[in-house]
């Protein structure tokens, strides 16, 4: 079954087709972040503009790319939410209107779930059950997967996203947008040892995480450097660094803390934080010491793509799950109501 992917829940307009049999045969990607860079972060009303204008031309392009046609497709898989409304539903009316001239099946997708399931497009695939760290722009949440659609969620942030503390301590230290990348560029000239970001939550039981208050110390921190005259480029790296540890330490401890809970020694980490260098590698040293398993999304899939959400949404149409012709977007979607499904 070849199925076509569609990601429009934010800034990066996502297509892919992936192929039931032969796996994923072409993606591509637009990402609105020059757009949105002058104004430091999304501007819902440009998104779906932009993502209006490159949703054909992409299809399109993704066609060629794979050597398909249109009529090759057998079913349309599109982000339906979590997201921004109409960011959303842009993807979701090009994905309706298109499976109807095609007269083949469509099914709504949610975003969380083409994060959590994309290390399933590796050649390594994790088998079920496992612990998920899904750690993105908008959520930072520790989900026990029993199967596809069967998510209990175990600990979730009480405040800010791991990648929206990134995107805030860059906007902090004047490092531009999107942060997580470059303020894990940074760390990487950050000595180690100058400053100690605490590690939250960590002596709390539970498996909840808060991220707020990193970005607070991040601020007191760089406020004391300025008032000491000390405000370099290297001072902003040594902080980077603080708060990259501090982040990947307190996953870390949150991460062996679910598996013992749920007897489990299979990890999995995705969503736009698991691209973090720092944070991989904490979380292969500790897999490595438990001698259990670890899985994450190549680089490009780790932050939004078509890629996820055609396979998420193959496996829906492969359990002949389809919905009618009317379409809704669920800006707010809990991935516990997905419903579980046997293949
Ligand atoms: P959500 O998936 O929760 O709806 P989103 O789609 O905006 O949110 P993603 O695309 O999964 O989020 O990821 C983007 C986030 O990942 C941003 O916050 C970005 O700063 C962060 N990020 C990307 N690369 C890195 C990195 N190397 N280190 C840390 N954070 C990163
Ligand atoms: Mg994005
Ligand atoms: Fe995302």
């Amino acid at each position: 079954m070849l199925v076509l992917g569609i990601e429009s829940s934010c800034d990066e307009t996502g297509i892919a087709l992936y192929d039931t049999e032969y796996g994923l045969l072409a993606h591509e990607l637009y990402s609105q972040v020059e757009l949105h860079a002058l104004y430091g972060g999304v501007v819902p009303e440009l998104a779906s503009r932009d993502h209006i204008r490159r949703l054909i031309p992409l299809i399109q392009a993704t066609l060629k790319k794979a050597d398909r046609q249109q009529s090759d497709i057998d079913g349309i898989a599109y982000t339906a939410g979590p997201g921004l409304i109409g960011a959303l539903l842009t993807g979701a009316s090009v994905a309706r209107s298109l499976a109807f001239a095609l007269n083949i099946p469509a099914v709504g997708v949610h975003h969380m779930e083409g994060h959590l399931l994309a290390p399933m497009l590796e050649e390594q695939q994790p088998e079920f059950p496992f612990i998920c760290l899904l750690v993105s722009g908008g959520h930072s949440m520790i989900i026990r997967v029993d199967g596809i659609g069967r998510y209990k969620l175990l600990g979730d942030t009480l405040d800010d996203a791991a990648g929206e503390a990134f995107d805030k301590t860059a906007k902090l230290l004047d490092l531009g947008y999107p942060g997580g990348p470059r303020v894990s560029n940074l760390a990487l000239q950050g000595t180690t040892d100058r400053y100690k970001f605490p590690r939250p939550m960590v002596d709390r039981p539970g498996l909840d995480m808060s991220f707020s208050g990193l970005k607070t110390f991040t601020l007191n921190t760089w406020q004391k450097a300025v008032k000491e005259n000390d405000a370099t480029e290297q001072t902003k790296a040594d902080i980077c660094r603080a708060f990259e540890l501090a982040v990947a330490d307190t996953l870390a401890i949150k991460c062996k803390r679910a598996l013992e809970q749920e007897g489990l020694n299979r990890l999995v980490v995705s969503g736009g934080v698991s691209a973090n260098r720092e944070i991989r590698e904490k979380l292969q040293a500790l897999m490595k010491k438990r001698r259990g398993e670890v899985f994450f999304p190549r680089l490009e899939f780790c932050t939004d793509n078509g890629a996820m959400i055609a396979y998420a949404g193959a496996q829906r149409l492969l359990a002949s799950e389809e919905q009618g012709l009317d379409f809704a977007a669920t800006p707010r979607w809990s991935l516990e109501e997905l419903a579980p499904i046997s293949l």
